[in-house]
Order: structure tokens, then sequence, then C-alpha cells
């Protein structure tokens, strides 16, 4: 839920299996648990959070839930609970167990990664980028000759509003996850 959905205890709430809830309900199951408050900048990257062991911990995880809210695989809907923490820069390269190397797979999504002729390829969008700290994921060439690298906003569908209201604006919006 946002700031101003709690502030007013009125909205929908999402939970990590994906379901939707009245924010009046979350409250009313969140009287019980132990409350986090997870910080986000102005593009909406969770403040950060290094570690330095292997294993994503569960707070990295926690934090990945209210920013990739599920598989970051475009077109992908998976919720976070049925998501691994994928380490975006692969681990035995020197990748570190940090937020910003981290992002949702669900398994099936997960398994498409390789590095091979065949396989997908996930890096994070760069602060010039409309969406920094993103994960964008880069097709192989016989899905897209240009292997353009796509977002998913399966999860994030005021995204796809915005871009709407800017089309309708008459505005052209970037292409940067054509089909
Ligand atoms: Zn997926």
């Amino acid at each position: 839920m946002t700031l101003d959905q709690l502030e007013e205890a009125a909205g929908v709430a999402t939970t990590a299996t994906g379901g939707r809830i009245p924010v009046s309900d979350a409250l009313k199951m969140a009287e019980k648990t132990r409350p986090w408050l997870a910080i986000f900048d102005h593009a909406g990257r969770p403040l950060h959070l290094g570690r330095t062991s292997r294993l994503a911990s569960g707070e990295q995880r926690l934090i990945l839930i209210p920013f990739d809210r599920g598989c970051t695989k475009p077109r992908c809907d998976k919720p976070p609970s049925l998501c691994a923490v994928h380490h975006v820069k692969d681990w035995v390269e020197g990748g570190e167990t940090d937020i910003d190397g981290e992002t949702f797979a669900c398994d099936g999504c997960h398994a498409l990664i390789t590095k091979t002729e065949t396989g997908w390829q996930t890096i994070k969008a760069d602060d010039d980028h409309e969406f920094p700290g993103r994960t964008l994921w880069i097709p192989p060439k016989h899905i897209d000759p240009e292997q353009k690298p796509r977002i998913n906003h399966c999860h994030h569908p005021e995204e796809l509003l915005d871009r709407a209201i800017e089309a309708a604006n008459g505005r052209e919006p970037p292409d940067d996850d054509a089909a």
C-alpha cells in the first residue's frame, strides 16, 4: 500500500502472494505482526542495503517485494511468493549480494537465464533509464535479433497508465519493451 492509503486507511493493498485486499483488512492483519519500514528514493529504488554474504537475507527479500512486486521477466505475472532472488551479475563472476544486484525471478523464468545463444540475460537499468534500478531482460537473438532490453510492467500497472496518458496527450512514449 502507499503512504496515502495507509494514512487514509482506504484503497487496495497487494500481498506477497499477489492477492488484492482492502487496506482496512491489511491493517487488521498487520495488527499482530512486526512492521517493517522500507524507504525508497525518488525513482522508487530501495535505498542501499548491502551485504557480503552469498545468500540474500530475509531483509533483502522483503525490500524486493514492494520494489519488484513479482517476477521481473517481461509479461510474467508470478507474485513474490513464487519467486527466487536472482543475482543479476552472476555470483561466480564477482556479483555481490547487494540489493542493487538482486531481483525476483520465478523458477520458470530463472531457468531461461543462461550464458548460451538461446539464453536470456539480465542487467539493471542505469540512472539515465526511464525506470532506474529496474531489471532489464535481454532476449536471445532468435527471439529478437536486435536484443533490445525489455522490462516487466505486469506488476506496475501505473506505468502503463502513465504511458497511456502521455500517448493521449500526443507525446510518444519511449519504446523500451516492444514485444
Ligand atoms: Zn516469471
